[in-house]
């Protein structure tokens, strides 16, 4: 814990980090749409407009998404979270949620 030697100082040292917090917010969500416009979608090599397709969303067990570690305003959580997953264009994500879906069900459909 930081010891404070007033009220104002603790008031102020709150307000640093909420600033620096928001200013690394900012810098992550710059850094996520230029991303989104420079990278390749790793199924058809398409450039810009791509979605971030989460790995783990087939499980849904998607705990936090790129969305959510930008506003944490944390580096080390979109760098976790990026790992997690890969760009895609709309066209492949729909198709990689469809082909996910379809495996869902192979076994369950007795014709
Ligand atoms: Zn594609």
């Amino acid at each position: 814990m930081i010891q404070f030697a007033t009220e104002l100082a603790r008031q102020a040292y709150k307000e640093r980090q909420a600033k620096k917090k928001k200013v690394n917010r900012e810098a992550i969500i710059k850094h996520i749409q230029k991303l989104r416009q420079s990278s390749k979608c790793s199924k058809c090599d398409t450039i810009g407009g791509l979605q971030f397709h989460h790995f783990e969303s087939r499980g849904g067990n998607r705990k936090l998404t790129i969305r959510f570690a930008a506003f944490s305003g944390s580096w080390t959580k979109l760098q976790r979270e990026l790992a997690k997953g890969e760009w895609l264009c709309h066209t492949c994500h729909v198709a990689t949620h469809n082909e996910v879906t379809n495996n869902g069900n192979q076994g369950n459909d007795s014709k």
